[in-house]
């Protein structure tokens, strides 16, 4: 199998208040962020072996300020660039 020292950590993101951004990968960083601007929201931490695409989940968690929120109405992006839409 593969080096097990080159897996890459993802931290993907899931929840109904993130609206058209749940299934995201996220930083820690952003990670952080998201925490104060959504009520309730998943993660799920997948490491990936970059050279055989290996991969398996390691964790799951919720994370949120516990405020239930309204997702966020639905604007017209590409699809990756996120930033453009907040
Ligand atoms: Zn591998």
């Amino acid at each position: 199998m593969c080096k097990k020292n080159a897996l890459v950590e993802l931290r993907y993101t899931f929840g109904e208040q993130l609206g058209q951004y749940s299934g995201r990968i996220k930083t820690p960083r952003e990670l952080e962020e998201m925490e104060r601007e959504f009520g309730e929201f998943r993660v799920y931490i997948v490491e990936v072996c970059p050279d055989c695409s290996w991969n398996h989940m390691c964790a799951s968690f919720v994370l949120g300020d516990g405020t239930e929120r309204k997702a966020p109405r639905k604007t017209r992006t590409l699809e990756d660039d996120d930033y453009a839409a907040r």
